[in-house]
């Protein structure tokens, strides 16, 4: 039960460009953070296949002036709610 899951590189999108796997993602973003319309954005996903290990996790990563960020939500990348998105959001940003 204790393995290692490791993240797989999914892909970098442009965040003006919007994420192809993911149509609201984008507009989300928007709404509820004050990350720059053209930035790089690079998705990583840890999935495991494993009956009775339920991990699915996305980590959203980008680069900034005091170096790299990023965002986990427990959730696989195309099925990222809203309600998903604006609470890891909403906890990233209150510590
Ligand atoms: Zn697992």
């Amino acid at each position: 039960m204790n393995h290692d899951h490791g993240w797989n590189f999914q892909g970098e999108v442009s965040l003006d460009k919007g994420f192809p796997f993911h149509s609201k993602l984008k507009d989300w973003i928007g709404e509820y953070t004050n990350l720059p319309e053209g930035l790089s954005i690079s998705i990583f996903e840890s999935r495991c296949e494993e009956a009775n290990c339920p991990v699915e996790e996305t980590r959203l990563s980008w680069n900034t002036d005091k170096g790299e960020d990023s965002l986990r939500i427990g959730r696989s990348k195309e099925k990222i709610s809203k309600q998903d998105f604006y609470l890891a959001w909403k906890k990233k940003t209150s510590n």
